[in-house]
């Protein structure tokens, strides 16, 4: 072989196969942006991330896609016919990698989008809200990530402390509503300057990220909790976060009430009454650290207090052998079908839902779905509502009367409530914000 054949031979190899993998990546890319901003589109106006998100100015992106390869979440942004677009706006988290990596400051980060704006409760500095005492800290706020509710927690902690302001009438020097990262950091500021705390979580002590898919893993920074240390770590993973919470809980020796929802806070004499069904404290303070994610929404008919009634499902496991109907048509009820068709140890799965077709899920998520129900693998009782839930039954009622099921677990998927009317409800100020920061 002569010295030109063998340039020519080492130039394919080094330079034209690596640059048509490169561009045959770049195009499979594209089209699955295509795919997943068209998906998205079609469900217009219903997407609006929870938190802060990057809004891109078409005329200044020059298509680097420097932010999609920073952005540490999964296919969020994609480049999409030379442009950065939000194809996944739901799987946000407001980390801002994007609009760091941005080369030509095209991206902004913002609250709500153009047509649908976000309610957000106004805050001072310290946190306060409009009404004296209250304070909202974390997620609810607006700003997501782990690191800045810690942060945000403990400046309204540490201002409560300056402010000095205890009750001897009341049961408590505060009260911490929600058990994620900015109640915990709140009550740990709160505990090491010796207030007498009450923290109250309607779920379980851990917030959002108890609900994280399993090994999920979790960009959270360096953390700095006051009274317990330093975590340095840039990334760990769901399970020792959960680890490191319940570390914090027991050597902290954490007051939390746990399955209390908050449903009512008011005004008396001794400071601000705040209730849940089946509880009742006083305090002059009050930090709510109540997240974005809301309270699930609740079917109310009669057996849905049975164990067997669950409103979030983390992994199929529990629901191996077992007949389960899931109840709902958006994207979530869908994404659970799903995940149990895939695990495929369910005895049988069924989804009902009030309309006769399932409109309000992403096109992707739809055909999925459908091929699961055309395969057999699903049962879709479409035009159908729950009417009770027993032991080993739950009855639906359709066009042509009511009718049972065997069951032995109901997935509840049909939305959550924000806690802007129990805001209201205090008297706290709320504004509305549109694609603005
Ligand atoms: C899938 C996913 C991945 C994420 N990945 C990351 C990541 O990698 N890095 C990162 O920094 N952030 C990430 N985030 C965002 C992060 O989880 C949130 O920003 C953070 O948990 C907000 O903390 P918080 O304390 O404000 O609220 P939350 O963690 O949501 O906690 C609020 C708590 O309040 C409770 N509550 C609500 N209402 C009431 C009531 N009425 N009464 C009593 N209790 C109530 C809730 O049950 C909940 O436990 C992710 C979010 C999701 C959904
Ligand atoms: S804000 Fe974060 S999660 Fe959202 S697109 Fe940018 S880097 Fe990704």
């Amino acid at each position: 072989m002569d010295t030109s054949t063998l340039i020519l031979i080492g130039l394919v190899t080094v330079v034209l196969i690596p640059w048509s993998l490169w561009k045959w990546s770049d195009h499979r890319k594209n089209k699955l942006g295509q795919t997943l901003h068209r998906d998205i589109a079609a469900l217009g106006d219903d997407v609006v991330p929870i938190s802060l998100h990057p809004e891109v100015k078409l005329e200044t992106c020059i298509g680097s896609g420097a932010c999609t390869r920073a952005c540490p979440e999964h296919e969020v942004l994609m480049l999409v016919d030379g442009h950065a677009k939000l194809v996944n706006p739901l799987s946000c988290v407001g980390h801002g990698e994007c609009l760091r990596a941005c080369p030509v400051g095209a991206i902004s980060l913002v609250f709500g989008t153009a047509t649908r704006g976000v309610e957000l409760p106004r805050v001072n500095t310290n946190f306060e809200t409009s009404q004296q005492g209250i304070y909202i800290v974390g997620e609810l706020g607006g700003m997501g990530l782990i690191r800045n509710a810690i942060e945000q927690g403990r400046q309204a902690a540490m201002a409560i402390i300056k402010a000095g302001r205890r009750s001897v009438v009341a049961d408590y020097d505060a009260i911490v509503v929600g058990a994620g990262p900015a109640g915990i950091s709140a009550s740990l500021a709160l505990i090491s300057h010796g207030m007498r705390i009450q923290i109250v979580e309607q779920g379980l002590y851990g917030g959002t990220i108890r609900h994280y898919p399993r090994a999920k893993i979790v960009m959270s920074g360096n953390l700095d909790f006051p009274g317990y240390g330093k975590v340095r770590r840039q990334t760990m993973s769901k399970e020792d976060l959960v680890e490191l919470w319940d570390d914090i809980r027991e050597r902290m020796q954490f007051p939390v009430r746990e399955g209390e929802k908050i449903e009512r806070i008011a005004k008396t004499d001794a400071g601000w009454a705040v209730s849940s069904a089946g509880w009742n404290s006083t305090a002059p303070n009050v930090i709510l650290a109540l997240g974005r994610r809301g309270a699930p929404r609740e079917l109310g008919i009669p057996g849905e207090e049975l164990n067997k009634v669950h409103y979030r499902v983390i992994e199929p496991e529990p629901f191996a052998d077992k007949h389960v109907l899931i109840i709902g048509g958006g994207n979530a009820a869908a994404d659970c079908a799903i995940a149990l068709a895939d695990a495929g140890a369910s005895k049988s799965i069924s989804i009902s839902y009030r309309k006769q077709e399932f409109m309000r899920m992403r096109l992707s998520v739809r055909q999925r779905l459908m091929t699961l129900i055309e395969g057999g693998q699903v049962n879709a009782y479409l035009g159908t509502e729950p009417v009770s839930i027993a032991e080993t039954t739950v009855t639906l009622k359709g066009n042509k009367g009511e009718f049972a099921l065997v069951n032995d677990a109901v997935i509840v998927q049909i939305g959550g409530t924000l806690p802007n009317d129990l805001l209201r409800s205090v008297g706290i100020e709320l504004v509305e914000k549109f694609a603005e920061a």
